[in-house]
């Protein structure tokens, strides 16, 4: 196809031709028995894409913005301290919502690029009782993986429960969610889980959903009230017809297929993909004499790389550049750096093919922009990478 073009942002991602067919289909009744099936399917795929045997999965139409309202929602109850770890733009989105809900937000940010130090969050966790705490596994706008199980044993200790927000991480980055404890872990389609937007999908923990069952107050926001969507989640798991709100048939079809892939996959060889694919392009930036946000390779997400742009090269030129050689990239997020960076995604169904084009892309902008590199450079470094 010639004027196709390789979508290389972080979300929405390239979906399998299998996912895409699945969304075509003739969409059905939503208490159609192939439809129940799907929906049953999917509930349990859920838990071993999230590595939980216990937890209990919801899905609803929406983006991963509702999914960290409906976590916040049905967690918070007016005057309720939450603590919200922040590595950027999503971490700064937790504590809106929170307050929402009418609760008492203290946020810790790390500097940019950088994560927030265990010892600062159990000094927090000491001086208050916190209802629950927030962490972003990865924000999408600096490219900082936060390591979530220190963080999870944590909240543990103080008996503060835990969410996770894996819009950019499920099924990408490692997250073993009832071994590391985490009591919530969400999620939107459009990212490493594969299927185009529409989907909000979190697996809540039991000790989570016996807090949300002892609530003194009723649930400030309908649509995201568990008590609407438990009966729903039960049902179609018993494969029963239900209705609160109609499904999206089509969305959670395809769910069903890329979850299915992404199981045949296995989550270790998943995790590793994404790893072997994120080390690749990052080493080749470096070996390009670009600079990355995080602070530290160690601190560098899987899921997407953020780049900045070297000083003497207009971002929209360089972008522009690569659009033309048919990737796309994205710009800069966080309001502080956001032109002076660009940010490539490298999750769900990514290969070492786009990869590398991703990488020759790259290189031509520098080139077309007169910024002085060893052509090639970059790309062999990669491929050293991508063949051991
Ligand atoms: N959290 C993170 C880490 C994200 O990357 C995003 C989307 N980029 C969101 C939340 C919000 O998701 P959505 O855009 O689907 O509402």
């Amino acid at each position: 196809m010639k004027n196709r073009k390789l979508l290389m942002i972080p979300g929405p991602i390239e979906f399998e031709p299998k996912v895409l067919q699945a969304l075509g289909a003739p969409t059905t009744s939503h208490v159609a028995p192939n439809f129940i099936e799907s929906f049953g399917n999917c509930i349990q795929l859920m838990r071993k894409v999230w590595l939980t045997s216990t937890g209990q999965p919801f899905i609803v139409a929406g983006t991963g913005t509702f999914a960290m309202d409906m976590s916040a929602a049905n967690l918070i109850e007016p005057n309720d301290h939450v603590l919200v770890i922040s590595t950027g733009y999503f971490g700064e989105r937790f504590a809106e919502i929170a307050k929402r809900y009418g609760a008492n937000v203290t946020i810790l940010e790390s500097e940019v690029g950088n994560v927030v130090a265990l010892d600062e969050i159990e000094k927090a966790l000491a001086a208050k009782k916190y209802k629950l705490l927030t962490i972003t596994h990865v924000d999408t706008s600096t490219g900082v993986l936060v390591n979530p199980k220190p963080i999870a044993e944590l909240a543990k200790k103080y008996n503060t429960l835990s969410i996770l927000d894996g819009v950019c991480s499920v099924a990408g980055e490692e997250i073993q969610q009832e071994e590391w404890g985490i009591d919530v872990v969400l999620t939107a389609s459009q990212k490493a889980v594969g299927v185009p937007p529409g989907l909000a999908l979190l697996v809540v923990s039991k000790k989570a959903l016996d807090v949300f069952k002892n609530r003194k107050t009723p649930v400030g926001n309908y649509y995201a009230d568990f008590n609407n969507w438990l009966p729903i989640m039960h049902a179609y798991e018993n494969r029963q017809p239900s209705y609160f709100g109609t499904p999206p048939v089509n969305l959670i079809a395809a769910l069903e297929v890329s979850l299915q892939q992404i199981v045949t996959e296995g989550m270790e060889n998943r995790f590793l993909r994404h790893k072997k694919i994120a080390v690749a392009f990052r080493e080749a930036m470096i070996a390009l004499g670009l600079k990355l946000l995080p602070v530290h390779k160690n601190l560098s997400a899987n899921t997407l790389t953020a780049v900045y742009f070297p000083e003497n090269i207009a971002g929209s030129a360089f972008l522009a550049n690569t659009g033309k050689n048919d990737v796309i990239l994205a710009g800069g997020l966080l309001p502080s750096h956001k032109t002076q960076y660009f940010r490539v995604g490298h999750m769900g169904s990514v290969n070492n093919n786009d990869i590398i084009a991703t990488i020759a892309a790259i290189e031509s902008s520098l080139f077309a922009c007169d910024h002085p590199f060893e052509m090639g450079i970059g790309l062999k470094t990669a491929l050293k990478i991508l063949n051991n």
